[in-house]
């Protein structure tokens, strides 16, 4: 339900508590929270249909990383019983398909706009509203805008001399077509071995006549093993679910449900240590990581890890020039987001399957029909670009942002993102950010930093409609207290020394700021808790009677 009223710009409008920028597992759940306590909302979204990240990355091979069984909304027990979830780790057909399911479930498309880009969003002082213009040329007026607009959701096309004049099929992992792509017969490059080109070059290895890999940086990567999941594996969770939902929220620090390790990895000796590697390494996935408890923390340990996924590269790849370009050396294990694969080292014992190192001999240009480095021309007749994202950030800043005194967003985040609790920026008043730049989010199982701070934000605006209040934001000082601390935490870890889309390091010219929150999930959680429990401290509230004092001394 909306009113009309006259907007900023003088034209009837729309106008909605809430408006949410993205219909992704975060803008659906946020949609379902503010229906149930009575708010009008309308949520916009870019593509045609539902499942933000799970939409557009439909690229071969494309799964996620953490278990279904956790990868996957908690907040309605009734669907988390209900739905079966196939394999151990979803193909992306199937969480689109969860995602639909949730958006029919719930009866959420009545208030989704699709095939809507939201351009710019602009805080209008004087009434205490956001005014939200739309591709469609509609403006509509809202007192809160929410930006589900995820994290890795803004496809990074590199800047490759000759890119445009190409001749063969061009393909963006992370915005791949609805329709099938079939690379039968055909000679293809995938440039980028990250998580999507580690998941896609196995799967296109199958297809192709040949298939180029241009590696810049190599990765860590760690089996999937993944399986089908068995009735039996599905109703033993089923049943651990309060258990496992709650661990994941409160003890975990990535919002997964494993073991959590009590040592470090120099306090095993050598055998130990190297049978913890192999029967995590067996199990695969990404609790490789949580063998110990100083992974992330101490270089030392960290190499007996790194050293590890080494030799099984050279164990499982035939060629030994082609093993040593595999194996990672630059980084610590970890520090760059660890990728979960099927076969990718296997795939490069392919008769079928060439490695071009652009680290020693960079890319130079695409021609017509070749990708050109090292002045060698490897002919190709599609190129896929599994070259990432302008993550965190990227987002965001395609919306023109304006909040107090028309400050744009974009210009108070020219030298990184400044948040508080990554939740919302002083200066922008009733904006919030879900799983912003400052908070866990990537660190973690999505779903569940999705979850907390949807049910953050809704409790937070319920308080505001309780207690009469009219706008809230955050205050500078605290958030300049937090984005110190989230600096500081960062720097005690391994993290800061890749080069990693973390610290913004794919995108040039972008800042170099350690963007997620790495305290963990469940202290960050009760760090949230906590300051709502106080009245939200740090957070700077004003009712309607004050804003109205403000505006008459204007
Ligand atoms: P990514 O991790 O940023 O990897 C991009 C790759 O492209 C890197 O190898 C990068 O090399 C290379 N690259 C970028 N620009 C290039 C250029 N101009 N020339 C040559 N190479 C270039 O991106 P992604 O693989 O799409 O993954 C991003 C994130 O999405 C992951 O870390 C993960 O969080 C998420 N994801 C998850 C899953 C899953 O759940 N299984 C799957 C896919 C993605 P450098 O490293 O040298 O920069």
């Amino acid at each position: 339900m909306s009113a009309a009223l006259p907007s900023v710009s003088g034209k009837a409008s729309e106008t909605y508590d809430v408006v949410v920028v993205g219909a992704g597992f975060a803008g659906m759940y946020m949609l379902h929270r503010l229906r149930k306590q009575g708010m009008t909302a309308r949520v916009y979204e870019q593509g045609d249909g539902v499942g933000g990240t799970w939409y557009w990355n439909r690229y071969p091979g494309a799964r996620c990383d953490v278990e279904s069984m956790q990868y996957s909304y908690s907040f309605s027990d009734e669907l988390q019983q209900e739905w079966d979830w196939s394999e151990r780790y979803a193909p992306q057909p199937e969480i689109l398909k969860y995602a639909n399911h949730v958006a029919d479930r719930f009866n959420l498309r009545p208030d989704i706009q699709f095939n809507t880009r939201v351009e710019r969003a602009e805080f209008d002082e004087s009434a205490g509203v956001w005014s939200v213009a739309t591709s469609g040329g509609k403006t509509v007026t809202a007192k809160y805008v929410v930006l589900a607009t995820g994290c890795l959701s803004n496809a990074k096309m590199p800047d490759i001399r000759g890119l445009d004049g190409f001749k063969g099929k061009v393909y963006h992992t992370g915005h791949w077509p609805h329709e099938a792509v079939d690379f039968t017969g055909q000679r293809v490059a995938v440039i980028g071995t990250g998580s999507s080109g580690i998941q896609s070059v196995p799967i296109i290895a199958e297809q192709a006549s040949h298939l180029t890999v241009f590696q810049r940086t190599a990765n860590f990567s760690i089996p999937a093993r993944n399986a089908v999941l068995t009735e039996d594996e599905r109703q033993r969770f089923r049943e651990k679910y309060p258990e496992i939902r709650r661990f994941a929220r409160e003890e975990a620090r990535n919002g997964i449900y494993t073991d959590l390790p009590d040592r470090g990895a120099l306090d095993d000796g050598d055998n130990e240590r190297r049978a913890k590697y192999e029967s995590r390494w067996s199990k695969g996935g990404l609790t490789f990581m949580s063998v110990y408890n100083n992974l992330a923390l101490d270089k030392t340990a960290n190499d007996t890890a790194a050293d590890f996924v080494r030799e099984k590269i050279a164990e499982i790849v035939k060629d030994p020039q082609t093993a040593k370009l595999l194996q990672p050396n630059n980084h610590p294990i970890g520090s760059k987001r660890i990728c979960i694969d099927t076969d990718y080292f296997a795939t490069f014992n392919r008769a079928n399957v060439t490695l071009v190192d652009i680290k020693s001999s960079p890319i130079e240009e695409i021609t017509a029909n070749a990708v050109r480095a090292g002045d060698k021309d490897f002919e190709v007749d599609a190129l896929v670009l599994a070259t990432g994202f302008d993550a965190m950030t990227g987002s965001v800043a395609k919306i023109d942002i304006r909040g107090r005194n028309g400050q744009a967003l974009n210009q108070k985040w020219a030298e990184g993102p400044k948040t508080y609790l990554g939740l919302m920026s002083a200066g922008f008043p009733n904006l919030f950010i879900i799983t912003g730049p400052g908070s866990p989010s990537v660190l973690s199982n999505m779903i569940v930093s999705i979850e907390q701070h949807v049910d953050w934000i809704a409790d937070c605006v319920a308080y505001m409609r309780n207690h009469g209040l009219q706008t809230m934001e955050a205050d500078k000082d605290a958030e300049d207290k937090w984005v110190a601390h989230v600096n500081e935490v960062a720097y005690t870890t391994l993290y800061p020394q890749a080069n990693s889309w973390y610290m913004g390091a794919n995108v040039p010219g972008k800042p170099r700021i350690f963007m997620p929150y790495i305290g963990g999930v469940g202290p960050y959680r009760q760090i949230c808790n906590d300051i709502a429990a106080k009245g939200y401290e740090g957070f700077v509230m004003a009712g309607a009677e004050q804003k109205r004092k403000v505006a008459a001394s204007q």
